[in-house]
């Protein structure tokens, strides 16, 4: 599509600035004394988000407080982002764990891929978003501390239900 230039003349005359200046203090008048109705006191008041929000990972556990994980690599290998690192292990009855799992939040794009990929539903991402850092080094998150995450998992988009209603 060509772009148009639309050439502005420069006043002849010299204006004066002074209307335009008084009806721009007139509307900022009219917001100072308007009630506010669009500001959130957050965090006092916060907007409910939908199930299927994708946000801050959870690790889900056994009763006994062991992550659901069995080190498949499913999750790290369709992660788009490249942003899972997974150590497998093995214990003595030859079951899989995972040594070492971390997600670097900050890096991840919130596909949800890697809770659809998992066969054992152990990784998920969940219905959070308050997880602001000072530093890059605590948005990695391992194991314990994805094991530690109390919110409520993402529900995945079902296509027989496709508004969740
Ligand atoms: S949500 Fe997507 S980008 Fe983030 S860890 Fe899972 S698969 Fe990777
Ligand atoms: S897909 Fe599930 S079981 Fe496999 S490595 Fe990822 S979290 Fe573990």
């Amino acid at each position: 599509m060509p772009i148009g230039v639309k050439t502005v003349d420069r006043p002849e005359v010299e204006s004066s600035y002074l209307r335009a200046t008084l009806k721009g203090m007139a509307l900022t008048f009219k917001h100072l004394v308007r009630p506010v109705t669009a500001s959130q006191q957050y965090p006092e008041e916060k907007y409910e988000v939908s199930p299927r929000w994708r946000g801050t990972h959870r690790m889900a556990v056994h009763v006994d407080g062991r992550a659901k994980c069995v080190a498949c690599g499913l999750c790290p290998t369709v992660c788009p982002a490249n942003c899972i690192k997974l150590i497998p292990a093995e214990d003595e009855n030859g079951e899989r764990y995972a040594a070492v799992y971390e997600i670097d939040e900050f890096r991840c794009i919130f596909c949800g891929y890697c809770q659809e990929v998992c066969p054992v539903e152990a990784i998920h991402v969940g219905v959070h978003y308050e997880n602001a850092e000072y530093s890059r080094e605590r948005f990695v998150y391992d194991l314990e501390r994805l094991c530690a995450q109390k919110h409520p998992f993402t529900q995945l988009w079902d296509p027989e239900d496709p508004a969740s209603e």
